[in-house]
């Protein structure tokens, strides 16, 4: 419903503001530029209405459109713990909403609106996401980026095999200088076993039975 409201607004010709941005920022930034209206003084009915019907983001290459209002009502789900639809999910996997597209760029597109200056929006919105970009943790590594990186090893194993193979052998000297074992690498630790003479019948503390390990 909303994407079809949306629709109906912007084909009017009245975009008066424009921003092109990476694929992968536009899902975090559809709630900072509804955070950026509020902060403007713009009410929340009317939030929600410019959400709906000024403010989408399209594809540069499938035209594909994203309202703010489907962008923001995700961000807001998403934290609640609601599931995301396919078409948002992808967006904030860094990928267009439609599947079949490889595009890597967006537009985010605002009607005109003689109430509200989108140049200070756009600015504003832009502080918040990195803000909230901030306020993450920073082992947040997304497991779906650390897969893409793996697969892109063996997708091109020549290019990547002697980084790795670099990596892996400093490990490997890191960790026998560390005094650890590999096994079938590090050569057997020798065990000397020191026993009470057969006279002494109670061993002491001092000479009981006790292995030493040499490397
Ligand atoms: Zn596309």
């Amino acid at each position: 419903m909303h994407s079809q409201r949306a629709k109906s607004a912007m084909d009017t010709g009245l975009t008066c503001f424009e921003r092109q941005v990476p694929v992968e920022s536009v899902f975090r930034l559809g709630l900072p530029i509804a955070q950026a209206l509020g902060e403007a003084g713009v009410g929340g009915p009317v939030i929600q209405q410019l959400m709906v019907g000024s403010v989408v983001a399209e594809c540069v290459s499938c035209r594909l459109r994203v309202s703010g209002a489907e962008l923001t009502e995700a961000a807001l789900g998403l934290s609640a713990g609601a599931a995301l639809t396919d078409k948002v999910e992808r967006l904030r996997l860094g990928y267009c909403a439609r599947r079949t597209c490889p595009s890597r760029y967006y537009l985010f597109k605002f009607a005109d609106q003689s109430a509200v200056d989108w140049a200070a929006v756009w600015s504003r919105a832009q502080e918040l996401a990195s803000v909230a970009e901030e306020k993450k943790p920073r082992n947040s590594f997304p497991p779906e980026k650390l897969f893409a990186l793996v697969a892109r090893c063996f997708e091109n194993p020549i290019k990547y095999a002697l980084p790795l193979a670099v990596v892996v052998l400093i490990a490997l000297v890191w960790f026998l200088r560390s005094g650890c074992r590999v096994p079938g690498i590090s050569p057997k630790p020798r065990v000397f076993i020191v026993a009470p003479q057969p006279d002494q019948l109670s061993p002491s503390k001092t000479n009981a039975t006790r292995s030493f390990i040499t490397r």
